[in-house]
């Protein structure tokens, strides 16, 4: 076995393990973990500081799952828009494929926690297959987005196949892979997995953090190994209450993302899954944070806020409000608040 599956081997599973590692209230906690799967690898155990920190929230069971009232299952519909199992085609150009029912950690606000890591999820050498079989029928479909659970909780040699499979097909342009990896298990990413990654050009990782104590050195070699094997990285954050519903928080996440040479692409308001209510914040708080950010730091350190229309109606982008008043002139305050003046083209003297 390889030092990150040991790793992973040794990762807390069972209420019994939880109690033996952490402090909590396990009252509940059963429940929870026979309803959504429970894993905190010993790496990402380590972050945690002290009990209701921000990392600890994100791993830790919350007896709140089990009282989630206003959420959906699949609140974006991904299972209708599925035309073959794991393969959602929502957008004309791009399709999610999901590859792996594993990630390195559960987090509890997870948007597909109806399925991911249990038995739920089925995923097999029929349904890649079957996947490989629609794109090919599908030769409007540029983009594959590879997601799961995470693609590269998969071995090495079934991750090189499936890129392998993909390049076969000449309509699919553009691979891009969603993983976790870089944050819970940052030793996942070895030479030999970015040697196969490598060999599939062109290849887009986003990864995932949301919360600076996830920089670590670790986590910043695992993100140059793939930045120098040419693998552009973005980061899709995802905004929780009690985690980073903060301005001060998200600046400090986002400047250190671009040191390790990952670009914040987007941030999402939380999805209405089942079991994940707890976490969510008013879509004001992350308008807010994001007027705090534009300007304020390098452009580059500033994804996109992006809410995931319930029912699968694709991604909308909730920005700030700048524009006051649009006549003849357009009228709007700039990112200090001024009011400043633009005369429209084609208006004359
Ligand atoms: C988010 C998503 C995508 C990718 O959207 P981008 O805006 O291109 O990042 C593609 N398909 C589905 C089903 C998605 O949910
Ligand atoms: S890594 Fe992604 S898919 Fe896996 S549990 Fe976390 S949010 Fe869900």
């Amino acid at each position: 076995m390889e030092p990150w599956q040991l790793i992973l081997q040794d990762s807390i599973v069972t209420l019994a393990d939880l109690k033996k590692h952490l402090d909590c209230d396990s009252t509940a906690l059963g429940e929870v973990i026979a309803n959504f799967p429970l894993r905190i690898n010993p790496y990402f155990l380590k972050l945690i500081q002290s009990p209701g920190d921000p990392i600890w929230r994100q791993a830790v069971p919350d007896a709140a799952e089990l009282q989630d009232g206003v959420c959906a299952v699949d609140p974006l519909a991904e299972e209708e828009l599925s035309p073959v199992p794991n393969l959602v085609h929502k957008y004309p150009d791009r399709v999610l494929f999901l590859v792996s029912n594993q990630c390195a950690m559960y987090c509890r606000f997870c948007t597909r926690k109806r399925k991911v890591g249990t038995a739920r999820m089925h995923i097999s050498k029929e349904t890649l297959a079957a996947g490989c079989e629609y794109l090919r029928n599908h030769p409007e479909v540029k983009e594959v987005l590879l997601s799961g659970g995470d693609p590269l909780l998969l071995a090495d040699e079934q991750i090189g196949a499936i890129l392998e499979n993909l390049r076969a097909i000449p309509s699919v342009e553009i691979i891009r892979i969603g993983t976790r990896v870089p944050s819970v298990l940052p030793m996942r990413i070895t030479d030999r997995l970015v040697a196969i990654l490598k060999a599939h050009h062109p290849l887009y990782i986003n990864t995932h953090f949301n919360h600076p104590l996830e920089i670590t050195k670790e986590a910043a070699t695992a993100c140059t190994k793939l930045a120098d094997a040419g693998i552009p990285l973005g980061c899709q954050t995802v905004l929780l209450q009690g985690v980073n519903d903060s301005a001060a928080v998200l600046k400090q996440l986002f400047q250190a993302l671009l040191r390790i040479r990952v670009k914040p692409y987007y941030l999402f308001q939380a999805d209405l899954t089942r079991g994940t209510n707890h976490f969510r914040t008013t879509t004001e708080t992350g308008i807010a944070i994001m007027r705090s950010l534009y300007g304020h730091i390098s452009g580059m350190a500033v994804p996109t806020f992006a809410l995931d229309a319930p029912g699968g109606k694709g991604k909308i982008p909730l920005t700030p409000q700048y524009i006051l008043k649009k006549d003849k002139d357009l009228v709007f305050e700039n990112y200090q608040g001024e009011v400043c003046t633009y005369p429209e083209a084609g208006e004359g003297v």
